[in-house]
């Protein structure tokens, strides 16, 4: 199993989901079988109980599940049937962990953050990373993690802990991550700075990029990717220029011109040959 995280940094709101469901289409589109989790961390257990008028339309599963839309938009892009337990929020992680703790499965231990939290967390996407989605009815070959909120706040740092210790559980190979970033033009100036400290962040909690993909309101110059590849540690053919389009559904193009797919078969070290054999 194959696992490509997706974070954000420096604002909400920047585009991860769409960037997520845009890379599943992608590598979809090679034979590989998909899915998607979504990560929001907060205390609700789910999106039902939050006013639409803050949160947005709540999405309803086929299970029953009140999800965020990020999950609607894994199904339309993707073509997958995804349940509730797709959906991770903070509430559903403590909840878990609270009622192991009532039936004594700590076994008299301190129950903590670390490691109990964080290797829940862990156990949970192991475990629903492999339910199969679509109608084969087998197990996914690679998952799709989308982190919400900003790195750096709070709410995420169990979900960032436990993201930093499970690219050694499932090793180097199996686990690709983009980091989503943003590029404002102030004075007709595309301004680096906050995606450098986005990746400053990230780097001091034990994270390193392995995509960034730069959100901007208009095409990054030349001279903003050297910049960002230079001043995040990354070559330049790892700074993904993500602008502004009429509609989200032309992003996978995007993507698929600046050669994501490739990069990350290349990252993740996925067998294209075995691939497209099998999806013949
Ligand atoms: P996040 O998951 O980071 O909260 P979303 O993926 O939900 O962000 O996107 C936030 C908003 O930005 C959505 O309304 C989406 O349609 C819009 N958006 C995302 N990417 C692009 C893009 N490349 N061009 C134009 N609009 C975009």
């Amino acid at each position: 199993m194959k696992y490509i995280v997706v974070s954000g940094g420096v604002i909400s709101g920047i585009g991860k989901g769409v960037i997520a469901s845009s890379t599943g289409l992608l590598m979809k589109t090679q034979g590989l079988k998909i899915c998607s989790i979504k990560i929001d961390p907060y205390m609700n257990l789910d999106a039902g109980t939050m006013s639409p008028l803050e949160h947005g339309e709540c999405f309803v599963l086929n299970d029953g599940g009140e999800t965020d839309l990020d999950l609607g938009n894994y199904e339309r892009y993707v073509n997958i049937e995804l349940s509730k337990d797709h959906n991770i929020t903070t509430g559903k992680i403590y909840m878990n962990v609270i009622e192991r703790e009532r039936k004594g499965e700590y076994l008299g231990k301190t129950v903590q953050i670390v490691p109990h939290l964080t290797n829940a967390i862990q156990d949970w996407i192991e475990r629903v990373s492999k339910i199969p989605v679509d109608s084969s009815g087998e197990e996914p070959d690679l998952c799709i993690i989308e982190l919400g909120g900003t790195v750096g706040d709070i709410e995420s740092a169990p979900f960032i802990e436990a993201l930093r210790q499970f690219q050694f559980r499932v090793g180097k190979e199996n686990f690709a991550l983009i980091h989503v970033s943003l590029v404002p033009v102030i004075h007709g100036e595309q301004k680096t700075k906050p995606t450098q400290a986005a990746i400053k962040d990230l780097r001091s909690l034990g994270l390193t990029p392995d995509l960034i993909a730069v959100r901007c309101q208009e095409k990054l110059d030349v001279s903003t990717i050297d910049k960002i590849a230079m001043f995040c540690h990354v070559g330049v053919d790892r700074v993904i220029n993500v602008y502004d389009v009429n509609s989200t559904y032309h992003v996978p193009l995007l993507l698929k011109e600046q050669g994501l797919i490739d990069t990350l078969n290349r990252i993740l070290e996925i067998d294209t040959t075995t691939i497209s054999e099998s999806f013949k």
